[in-house]
């Protein structure tokens, strides 16, 4: 038997890993079945290169806990180690490794911009355990097992053992502190937080198995039952498969294994697979989007060789992809770092613009093979590609081909198509293309309604971020305005400079502007004559395009409005001068009368816009109710 101190250059690091280096503990599992797992994983690669004589059968690992000892083992059957291996690997790199961490770390505790608390490795037991052991045999032919115990002091003991089986065993003695990780549920739950789908085989205790009834059995005959490891673990998740041997459904299978509480099937998936310049592989869904979705839950977890990082990908996944679900593993994406740092790499960058264009490539190529099935999913689909169209110069320029502009009658065109079916009568005296559109069918219907007796198409647009996207294809496309179908009258939105005649003179105008001022609120309405086709409306109501639209920008959170204050609601009040009604307004004798008629065709008009309500909807009740009396 050796004894032996530790070499520390600096303090003590055993108290700071204990008390101060992390608030998750829970890591320590994840830290121990990493490095058995890679253990294993040599031995089979040893195996395979023909260094190891003989089957080395299945390798699994296995966690054990003994409450009444207060144990728990992480079990290998690996490549093992010697005596000087684990003074080599155990005693000084690991420990200075460990060491080097602390250092770094120590003032950070609670430095919630580091990602996946990587890098401490084997001395995270001490997180734990008061006290250590490792049992371990190495592969090497002739090799003798070794014990090595070290109890939270730089102190350790190296001392022969008895161990028949190749491999390497772990025995963490757990600290009065750390009681709950004896508990088998709170195994269970980091198991399948970290270890889901790690590549070897992990048990944790047995289960009951009942067999089916042998053929030929009678009816009554008990159906046999037997004990099985219970294996916690998928080793092969579908990422890690070639894409070509994956139908549909084992996509959807591994949605669900990977979201048991999602009873909903994804829309679509991407499988993620490349070489150079990174390495990475991985699965994205594209969800159904809920309004009551949840964006916290069922989040893009993050792997590294099959181990559980995180499930907070921001810096990694592009921004607008953050809704999708699923699964990215890589080795090249730096852990130890904060996030600003992480966003700042160049091989993370790469990553995020190849997921972007991956989606991008997809999206094309589902729009190309079905055009069908992807008009139905684009209610489904656009948030997150209209954002992306925002917020990526990239996925802008690609998604012109398959970014889908729906119409009021259920057609969806690209812009190109669009383009081209408008453009002979929507657009105006200025050569621009006038893109009309509705956000809400049933508010705007009758505004719809007047746009479709032009013959002009009216677009739904009706997503939270459209006038940002609007604002943006305006700016990149020339000669082209949207204009949504209440933002004046249709005339007035497609201008094509037709000579208007009036029916009141210049004087009589003069005369009718002020009745009407009078009674409409000055704070919200501008009254404008337009000497309009006598069987439109007598008073419309409209809200120009512009102001309307940057108080919508500046609700959904749009840059640059900070500290401008609130966009006031400012309405026109259009007043078609050819109309008879506005006639008789202005021949109307009594005052009085004159007052009636001009409240109730305003009162029409805002309830036509959805903007009557409260005591003005009472009035306009009781005053309607008098006049037909
Ligand atoms: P890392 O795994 O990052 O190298 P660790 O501190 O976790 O750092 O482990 C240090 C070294 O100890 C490993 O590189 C490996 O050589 C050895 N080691 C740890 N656990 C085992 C094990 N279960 N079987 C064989 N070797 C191990």
């Amino acid at each position: 038997m050796t004894t032996g101190s530790i070499k520390v250059t600096a303090e003590n690091i055993f108290p700071i890993i204990k008390k101060f280096l992390y608030s998750d503990h829970e890591i320590f599992l994840r830290e121990l079945i990493s490095n058995a797992t890679d253990a294993t994983l040599k031995l089979k690669h040893l195996s395979t290169l023909g260094e190891i004589k003989g089957d080395i059968g299945t390798p699994m690992i296995e966690v054990k806990i003994d409450k009444d000892k207060k144990e728990i083992r992480i079990i290998d059957q690996g490549i093992g180690m010697t005596g000087d291996e684990v003074e080599k690997y155990i005693n000084q790199m690991a420990f200075s490794g460990a060491e080097e961490f602390v250092e770094k770390y120590k003032d950070k505790v609670e430095d919630t911009g580091i990602i996946g608390h990587f890098g401490l490795g084997f001395y995270s037991s001490f997180m734990v355990a008061s006290k250590v052991e490792i049992f371990t045999k190495s592969f090497t032919k002739g090799s003798k097992a070794v014990r090595w115990e070290c109890d939270g002091s730089p102190e350790y003991t190296l001392e022969e053992t008895k161990k028949k089986d190749r491999g390497t065993e772990i025995v963490l003695h757990i600290d009065d502190d750390s009681l709950e990780f004896l508990e088998k549920s709170r195994i269970e739950q980091l198991l399948n937080k970290y270890n889901k789908f790690m590549p070897i085989p992990i048990k944790f205790g047995t289960r009951e198995e009942t067999l089916p009834l042998p053929e030929g059995a009678e009816k009554d005959a008990k159906r046999e039952k037997i004990t099985v490891d219970n294996i916690v673990n998928n080793p092969t998740p579908a990422w890690t498969k070639n894409p070509t041997d994956l139908k549909d459904e084992d996509y959807k299978d591994f949605y669900r294994e990977l979201y048991p509480m999602q009873f909903e099937d994804p829309l679509f998936n991407i499988h993620l697979n490349v070489d150079y310049p990174f390495h990475l592989t991985g699965i994205l869904y594209f969800p159904k989007l809920h309004k009551n979705l949840d964006p916290t839950k069922d989040k893009i977890q993050l792997y590294q060789n099959q181990v559980f990082v995180t499930d907070n990908v921001e810096g990694i996944v592009p921004d607008f992809l953050q809704m999708l679900r699923g699964v990215i593993d890589s080795p090249d994406i730096p852990l130890n770092v904060s996030r600003s740092y992480l966003q700042a790499d160049g091989a993370v960058k790469k990553i995020a613009s190849y997921i972007t264009r991956k989606v991008a490539d997809k999206l094309i190529s589902l729009f190309n093979n079905d055009r069908k099935s992807f008009e139905e999913k684009w209610n489904d689909i656009k948030i997150i590609i209209e954002y992306g169209m925002l917020s990526e110069d990239k996925f802008y320029e690609k998604a012109d081909k398959f970014a889908l502009y729906p119409t009021v009658d259920g057609n969806y065109f690209t812009f190109a198509e669009l383009e081209e079916k408008i453009k002979p009568l929507q657009t105006d005296k200025d050569n621009k293309l006038v893109i009309l559109y509705a956000s809400n069918e049933k508010n705007q219907h009758s505004y719809i309604e007047t746009a479709k007796e032009k013959g002009y198409e009216v677009l739904l647009l009706d997503s939270p971020i459209i006038s940002h996207l609007m604002q943006k294809i305006e700016g990149s496309k020339e000669n082209i305005h949207f204009a949504r179908v209440d933002a004046d009258h249709i005339d007035n939105l497609i201008n094509k400079d037709e000579t208007k005649i009036s029916k009141l003179s210049d004087e009589q105008l003069d005369v009718l502007k002020p009745l009407i001022e009078e009674i409409v609120p000055k704070e919200n309405y501008s009254v404008q004559l337009e000497a309009l086709d006598s069987s439109a409306s007598p008073f419309i109501i409209t809200q120009p395009e512009f102001m309307r639209r940057m108080k919508e920008m500046q609700a959904s959170g749009g840059g640059g409005f900070m500290g401008m204050g609130n966009f006031p609601d400012m309405y026109n009040l259009v007043v078609n001068t050819n109309n008879e009604l506005v006639v008789e307004i202005l021949n109307t004798k009594t005052k009085k009368k004159q007052e009636k008629l001009i409240n109730q065709a305003f009162d029409l008009a805002k309830l036509s816009q959805g903007l009557l309500q409260g005591e003005a909807l009472t009035q306009f009740i009781k005053r309607s109710f008098e006049m037909i009396k």
